[in-house]
């Protein structure tokens, strides 16, 4: 078998599951504990269900061998406790192949599948601010990447992805598509409700909502999209994302009660993080008349240990307000003036971590989407489009290099970007055929008619 490292690597192995980090710079560590993440974070999400249910024996498989390779002793798939199927057929492949692996199964909050909550609970160690699992002895990888690893195992580079379409569609579905495939397409290949509607890229909590439609015309399948949201476009959820900050900053002072609920269910803060969101609320009407950068980082620093979760602003507020996006403005303002938050190194989980999870169903009824609740996707439709975009950023770090031309034959897996120096990725072509157009962004390639 190939070395793991080199083969993540050559194969364009990225995080399926979150930003898109590099695999093969996450495995680059020895550790006591992998965990497997199937815990599908985010409410709605059909994907990681349907790759445990479908390939229990090659999950267990890639668990297997990355664990022996980072040296871990402990080998996890966490999921949750009600994905009885998935579990069903996890513990059959497990014993079938007498692995020493565990499941872990989590009760059903969000974010369980948040790797710092995740971690915290599988192993009751808390990550360090802003740190990483390796920080505590752990990696943590998303189902899909962990199959796209033993896929690079075989040789095999990523050029596919599972994704399910959920929403305003005839009925939820799977689709395995090449990477690059236009997302109407995907969205087409489901059933629309709608003709006229807006996606959200992801969850419906952290997931990336797209109503312009010359936005949703341009967006493509990519390596870490795992699934597809299609509501009206009047939905509640594209509404909140479209507030402006000067419209936040309006709202927060004249409706924040202080009742400090943002903080008490803040999955940051029961991990025993500096971070709680009402203290940003309360200060946020003096924000632009700090000038001191002391000052700012006294009053607004734990804004860096927001993961933009989004449980105050979607579930926690009684009052409706953002403290997420006010966060997420309050990073940039650090960044923009170069204040450096100090971290720190050894948090301790709050007594009360396990009775102020927020409840997914109740999550759900919040969001507005209990009538997309409780249908399951059934079936994997495959999608061949005659045309993919394939982009040269997929992951975090650096864009990948093109090293094809217009005019390029090229066929399915074949390397037409490579990762340049530093955090970067290769990049495959998905579909056999002919490079059409090449822009600073990605590649067009026409898919050849057999
Ligand atoms: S939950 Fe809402 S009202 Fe309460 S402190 Fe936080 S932002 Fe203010
Ligand atoms: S988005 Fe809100 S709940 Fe989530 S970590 Fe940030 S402050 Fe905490």
């Amino acid at each position: 078998m190939m070395n793991l490292i080199e083969a993540v690597k050559a194969a364009g192995v990225v995080g399926t599951g979150g930003a898109g980090f590099p695999t093969h710079v996450k495995l680059s560590a020895k550790v006591e504990c992998f965990i497997v993440n199937a815990a599908e974070c985010e409410p709605l999400i059909e994907t990681d269900k349907y790759l445990c249910r479908t390939f229990p024996e090659r999950v267990v498989e890639a668990a297997c061998a990355i664990s022996e390779h980072l040296g871990a002793e402990r080998t996890v798939i966490a999921l949750k406790g009600k994905y009885k199927p998935e579990i069903a057929a996890l513990e059959k492949a497990i014993a079938e192949k007498n692995a020493r692996v565990e499941l872990f199964q989590l009760r059903t909050f969000y974010p369980a599948g948040d790797e710092q909550t995740l971690v915290q609970q599988v192993t009751g160690r808390c990550i360090p601010e802003r740190g990483l699992p390796s920080d505590v002895g752990c990696v943590v990888d998303n189902v899909g990447t962990v199959l796209h690893v033993l896929d690079a195992l075989e040789g095999k580079s990523v050029t596919d992805k599972y994704l399910s379409v959920v929403g305003e569609v005839k009925e939820p579905v799977v689709l395995h598509v090449p990477v690059g495939t236009p997302l109407r397409e995907c969205v087409q290949a489901a059933g629309p409700n709608l003709t006229d509607y807006g996606l959200i890229v992801g969850g419906p909590m952290m997931g990336r909502p797209l109503t312009d439609e010359q936005a949703i015309d341009a967006a493509v399948v990519t390596k870490t999209t795992g699934n597809l949201i299609v509501l009206p476009k009047d939905h509640y959820l594209f509404r909140k994302a479209q507030l402006t900050m000067e419209t936040i900053r309006h709202q927060t002072k004249s409706a924040c009660i202080q009742c400090r609920m943002c903080t008490d269910l803040c999955p940051r803060f029961l991990i025993g993080h500096q971070m709680r969101p009402n203290l940003m609320m309360r200060n946020l009407w003096r924000e632009k008349t700090i000038q001191d950068n002391d000052e700012y980082l006294a009053t607004f620093g734990d804004a860096a240990n927001c993961c933009s979760c989004g449980v105050c602003e979607m579930f926690a507020c009684p009052m409706g307000l953002s403290p997420r996006k006010v966060n997420d403005y309050l990073k940039g303002e650090l960044r923009k003036r170069g204040i450096q938050v100090p971290r720190n190194m050894e948090p301790a989980t709050r007594t009360f971590v396990d009775v102020r999870k927020t409840p997914t169903d109740r999550l759900i009824a919040r969001l507005g989407l209990s009538e997309y609740a409780g249908r399951h996707a059934r079936t994997c439709l495959e999608v061949i489009p005659d045309e993919v975009f394939i982009p040269f950023q997929q992951h975090i770090g650096k864009p990948a290099r093109p090293v094809k031309a217009v005019g390029a034959a090229v066929f399915k897996g074949e390397l037409i970007a490579e990762a340049a120096e530093g955090i970067s990725a290769n990049i495959h072509a998905s579909v056999s055929g002919t490079v059409i157009n090449i822009t600073p962004t990605g590649m067009t390639v026409r898919r050849r008619k057999e």
